[in-house]
């Protein structure tokens, strides 16, 4: 809140004159529904989605912040924007802490109570183990959270500290918590730590450590499948546990990364827009072809169907390709701060994050204007199957949405279930056989005629003080989270 409430003070005394007068409804005029459904069918029998993500994902690969494919990546992107004829086709840099790439392929062993291979990856952001690898006992802690960890000071010091799902169920839902956590067990005297998160066939899951600000994690961190972590349970109730294990990361620090920007411009002067985003970056096991390859893929697929239906929209529809999603929204972070002076004159940000699955709708935040705004496209949505929405604040600061809703604008994610994503998101398994082009057609269709419609309407909905972006947050149950992450620094 200290940290935001100076910017939202600034943006509440921005003069409004040449802004739109705030509704809580969507004026769909016929020649605004025309086009509409132009698009809509464009991205559905036409759409050019499922094509960018095989590129995306099979020809790039995986696209870890910064590194030489992400780089390929924000060029690709960047070409494909120029070459359909939008505006304002550009890089907008923001600097990272550090870069992480896995140099060497990672390998383990248990030692004790039997030899046996540990099927282990380096976690993301994780420094390289020493020369000669890591190897101690190992010590489960039950939550991750400071206290348990001085409570357990003792058993921690010189051991591979080694954590699971049922730890982060212990720990709660607090990120800076987590973080404060995450940076004591080094002063400790922890040798390492092991995160058992991953799913079945010991696939490891990979969720970074870079406390949401793209540093490197200042203990070294492996990560494990699913059975490997069951065995260490079930070997740990029965006596000591001892491992090694090595691995080679490439990190170079501060380096500038690019978010990657295009425009389909207004035909009116006002200086409003939308914003149509997704992230660009991904995990680095598998090739980010559903996190989010989708998500970029249906951001050019939509500029490009609105090129192909001749249409311009009232406002300025903004293209915007974030970096650094997956290390904490830095990229996101970084955009609303660098545009907080026009931030007033955004009628809506639209981001796909959630993989190719029939979408049922949108996530909301806990603003009952934009449930009711979506009431003016719900005949075109609900042909689609799309018409739903929900309040799911346990989202609310997982994808780049999140630093334009503390901002006061009207924010929205596409809703999908999330039964695939989770089995493939962050692993191996996250790969272009999965996109299922159909559902992705959909997505895009959802995304575009939405996003359109706001972009197209004569009115707008307000932007939210900081007042009301704070009921908003409590009512969803959501504003702990964000007021942690704010005093923490992190918008
Ligand atoms: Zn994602």
């Amino acid at each position: 809140m200290k940290i935001t409430s100076l910017v939202l003070l600034l943006c509440a005394a921005l003069p409004l004159a040449s802004q739109s007068a705030p509704d809580t409804k969507l004026q769909i005029t016929p020649e605004t529904r025309a086009a509409l459904v132009k698009l809509g069918g464009q991205l559905m029998v036409d759409g050019k989605a499922y094509e960018y993500d095989r590129q995306l994902a099979d020809e790039i690969g995986p696209r870890l912040t910064g590194s030489d494919n992400y780089v390929k990546a924000t060029e690709y992107a960047k070409s494909e924007f120029t070459r359909l004829g939008l505006s304002n086709v550009h890089f907008e840099p923001w600097t990272i802490p550090a870069t992480w790439e896995p140099e060497k392929v990672a390998t383990g062993r248990i030692i004790k109570p039997h030899e046996q291979r540990l099927h282990i990856e380096s976690e993301g952001w994780s420094p390289s183990t020493p020369e000669g690898g890591v190897r101690g006992e190992v010590f489960y802690l039950k939550a991750m959270t400071a206290e348990q960890e001085k409570t357990d000071a003792e058993s921690i010091k010189d051991k591979i500290v080694f954590v699971d799902g049922e730890t982060f169920a212990n720990s709660g839902r607090n990120f800076g918590k987590l973080f404060d956590a995450l940076s004591q067990l080094k002063g400790l005297g922890a040798r390492a730590l092991i995160l058992g998160l991953g799913a079945a066939n010991n696939t490891p899951s990979m969720i970074g450590l870079t406390n949401f600000d793209g540093e490197l994690s200042n203990i070294v961190a492996g990560n494990l499948g699913r059975e490997d972590t069951l065995l260490r349970r079930r070997m740990l109730a029965h006596g000591p546990v001892e491992v090694e294990f090595s691995f080679k990361n490439k990190i170079r620090m501060n380096v500038s990364v690019n978010n990657v920007v295009a425009e389909i411009p207004g035909s009116d002067q006002s200086g409003e827009f939308i914003v149509i985003g997704g992230h660009l970056d991904s995990w680095n096991p598998g090739t980010g072809a559903e996190d989010n390859g989708t998500g970029a893929a249906s951001v050019l697929a939509i500029a490009e169907a609105i090129k192909a239906s001749g249409l311009t929209p009232r406002r300025t529809i903004r293209f915007v390709l974030f970096g650094g999603e997956e290390e904490g929204l830095i990229g996101s972070v970084h955009y609303a701060r660098d545009h907080v002076a026009e931030m007033d004159k955004c009628a809506g940000v639209f981001i796909t994050d959630t993989g190719s699955e029939q979408p049922l709708g949108w996530y909301i935040f806990g603003r009952a204007d934009e449930k009711q705004a979506l009431t003016a496209i719900d005949p075109l949505l609900s042909s689609l199957g799309a018409a739903q929405t929900t309040d799911n604040g346990r989202f609310t600061f997982s994808t780049d949405h999140g630093p334009f809703l503390i901002h006061g604008v009207p924010s929205f994610v596409l809703w999908t279930p999330l039964d695939k994503y989770f089995d493939l998101h962050h692993k191996a398994s996250d790969t272009f056989d999965k996109v299922n082009q159909r559902d992705l057609n959909l997505g895009a269709a959802v995304v575009g005629i939405t996003a359109y419609a706001f972009a197209d309407s004569a009115t707008m909905l307000k932007h939210y003080t900081n007042d009301e972006m704070e009921k908003q947050l409590k009512e969803i149950k959501a504003y702990e989270e964000y007021k942690d992450m704010a005093d923490h620094k992190l918008f």
